[in-house]
């Protein structure tokens, strides 16, 4: 659009500058070429080495973000904490080797999350496994691994997970997932008194308090703790705090019927990344000691002995951490009511790579990586190639005039729920994942081909 929509989002004081805290951070623009590389690799020639579009992921900051996580809570809580990474981010066996490397848990939601975690040899009882509905296999296939926690979210999974248990001769260990009424998106969180959504037991209606009891005199199922999961890509840890006090009210209630006091407290995961300039996450370091304090705080009150604490954060490790590489292919202008104007610039990829944009109106931030340059900026929308037209990649973004077909342009922060969510809609086959090093850029994940969803075709 033109000028006076522009007043909503600033023309950006540099272009070619590369906003850190939203890119990866191996990600820079040579002040000799203009061109931009992540930890040494230039795009161009992962372009032609892996083509386009493709998701290319700093492996660097993969591995230091599980690093930070790990070391805040450890930190904050003396220890008494255990980081389970949410793979429904981002998995594939790399990841699970990373996790496993630097040393934290991983939070499954389905047998095929499960298997790419067996198959690259994560240690089951590090795992945990949630999903509102998991089948009976799901559930069967879990405990037969021996996956360490398994959150229970109503009543008739209580029953199928203790008669698989029981056949079993397994005792398996289970959080209770609770309701607590609140909801955090961003930066707002709404408090509510009962929870209108399908996942775990309400607080308030009873049902969390029947769900206890039950597990309680089941013999199969040990019951370790409590689960909560607030919402997702929070900035401030207010949600938390009304959370951690309900749930701390829930705990003394647990105390006075059931005569325990449950060890594991599960703050689930939502934490926010940078997608615009005006996000700002706070760091790991920071929500460790919040997210302690309120919890420590919570139970002081209650006469609670201070639960081990688990968080489960998957955006906020993969997120940031990878940007998708297009090849731009059409440009056009076309000219509004109002004596505005809007660009289009099409690139080749789009909703099937990420469907943010059009499922929850997601904003991203884009830059031109294969040269930089000194023309003015232009307001664009940036679209992909798909029959829809809300099939949009950058809402807005300042782009340089001289924007041309065969320019290579990066979005940023599309490392969580990218590759993840991608789907063969127009039977485009999804991209592939390339992380790099400074030793390599090699992939984690494949191109998918055309043989690939021919295959599956099979009549
Ligand atoms: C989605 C989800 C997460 C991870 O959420 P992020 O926003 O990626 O941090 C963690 N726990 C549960 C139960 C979830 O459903």
């Amino acid at each position: 659009m033109s000028s006076s929509e522009s007043g909503a989002f600033a023309v950006p004081a540099d272009l070619n500058a590369l906003a850190p805290h939203i890119w990866p951070a191996g990600a820079a623009r040579s002040t000799a070429t203009g061109v931009v590389s992540v930890r040494g690799h230039d795009v161009r020639e992962l372009a032609r080495d892996f083509h386009t579009p493709a998701y290319v992921l700093d492996e660097v900051e993969f591995r230091d973000r599980i690093g930070q996580w790990k070391s805040a809570f450890a930190q904050a809580t003396d220890g008494n904490a255990d980081v389970y990474y949410a793979g429904k981010a981002f998995l594939c066996s790399a990841v699970v080797r990373w996790l496993d490397d630097e040393g934290i848990n991983l939070d499954v939601c389905t047998a095929g999350e499960l298997a790419v975690a067996l198959r690259a040899g994560f240690e089951p009882h590090r795992i945990l496994m949630h999903g509102n509905n998991k089948s009976t296999s799901e559930l069967r296939q879990a405990v037969m691994a021996g996956v360490g926690l398994v959150v229970v979210d109503s009543f008739e999974e209580i029953a199928r997970l203790a008669h698989i248990a029981g056949e079993s001769d397994v005792v398996q260990s289970v959080l209770v997932r609770v309701t607590v009424g609140v909801e955090a998106h961003t930066h707002e969180f709404i408090a509510t008194a009962h929870e209108d959504q399908k996942f775990g037991f309400s607080l308030s209606g009873g049902q969390a308090l029947e769900a206890v009891r039950r597990i309680h005199k089941l013999p199969a199922l040990e019951l370790a703790g409590l689960h909560s999961h607030i919402g997702s890509q929070i900035f401030s840890t207010d949600g938390f705090e009304v959370a951690a006090h309900r749930l701390a009210e829930f705990l003394v209630q647990v105390r006075d019927v059931c005569g325990v006091e449950l060890p594991l407290l599960d703050l689930g995961g939502g934490l926010g990344i940078a997608y615009t300039e005006t996000d700002e996450p706070q760091a790991p370091q920071l929500i460790a000691q919040q997210l302690t304090a309120i919890v420590s705080a919570e139970c002081a009150r209650s006469g609670l002995a201070m639960p081990r604490i688990l968080v489960e954060p998957g955006r906020a490790i993969a997120g940031p951490t990878t940007m998708t590489l297009y090849e731009v292919g059409t440009i056009k202008t076309v000219e509004l009511d109002d004596g505005l104007s809007r660009t289009y610039v099409s690139v080749d990829g789009g909703m099937s790579d990420n469907i943010r944009p059009s499922l929850y109106d997601a904003d991203y931030t884009c830059s031109l990586v294969s040269r930089s340059s000194t023309a003015d900026p232009m307001l664009v929308r940036v679209v992909g190639k798909h029959c829809e037209t809300g099939d949009v990649v950058v809402k807005q973004a300042w782009l340089p005039a001289d924007l041309a077909p065969g320019d290579l342009l990066a979005v940023a922060a599309t490392g969580a729920y990218g590759r993840s969510m991608a789907s063969n809609y127009n039977h485009v086959p999804r991209p592939p994942v390339v992380a790099v090093s400074e030793d390599s850029a090699r992939l984690i994940v494949r191109r998918e081909t055309v043989e690939d969803i021919l295959a599956l075709d099979v009549d």
